[in-house]
């Protein structure tokens, strides 16, 4: 199957309230291309540097998504252009976007990663911290941001049960958070679900989706 064909399968099983960001790193330009001559205009990276240089070699009305760790010392590649970062996960590194957001005169939009999974290798907030910090004045005091969502990533595993709870409890924060409207935060993004669990997270309430590998096939 080529990759037009696996975008194609994929957003026709996409409800429209949906977002599919395809998830790119590592593959060459080419793939990515052929995603774009499909339609797709959203992509996702986990890395700055790689995302940077596909943005310079790229058509400029390409939507990156910065979807892995940040590293407060690097906001600074992206701020240009970047669309939205997925993996914020402290007031540190909302404040350097903010900074380096500034010096573009723009407002980034960024997602709080929250920790759903059990695993200790996976980054995130607890919810408790995400709402402390979204009610907190130094945040509100932050006008080049803007906080428009959540994002999560289950733990690794097939237990499809356990990964619905950890969706589930996704959901239940975003719901618990979505009052919480000032000049900064306005949530109306899950992003939650990669290739293997998208389905189960839409079903859970996700309207964001990070599908990678059953686009653009197996990474090395
Ligand atoms: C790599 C990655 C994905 C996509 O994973 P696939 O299983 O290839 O769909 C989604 N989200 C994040 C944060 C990733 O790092």
């Amino acid at each position: 199957m080529t990759i037009k064909e696996n975008l194609n399968n994929i957003k026709s099983t996409l409800p429209e309230h949906v977002t599919l960001v395809a998830v790119s790193k590592t593959k060459p330009i080419e793939d990515l291309m052929q995603a774009y001559n499909a339609g797709q205009r959203i992509f996702g990276e986990n890395k700055i540097q790689e995302m940077a240089d596909k943005y310079e070699q790229m058509p400029k009305d390409i939507q990156w998504h910065m979807i892995g760790h940040v590293q407060r010392n690097k906001v600074k590649y992206m701020a240009e252009f970047v669309s939205l970062i997925h993996g914020v996960d402290s007031f540190k590194l909302l404040k350097e976007i903010n900074k380096q957001a500034k010096k573009y005169d723009r407002i980034i939009d960024c997602l709080l990663q929250i920790k759903i999974a059990e695993e200790d290798s996976k980054f995130g907030m607890s919810a408790i911290d995400a709402s402390t910090l979204l009610q907190s004045s130094e945040f509100s005091e932050l006008q080049y941001v803007k906080v428009v969502g959540l994002m999560g990533m289950a733990t690794f595993t097939d237990r499809m049960q356990q990964v619905e709870s950890e969706f589930n409890f996704l959901k239940t924060t975003f719901e618990d958070l979505k009052s919480l409207k000032t000049n900064n935060c306005q949530l109306k993004t899950i992003s939650m679900g990669m290739s293997g669990d998208y389905q189960l997270a839409i079903n859970c309430g996700s309207n964001m989706v990070r599908v990678g590998s059953s686009i653009f096939g197996k990474r090395s």
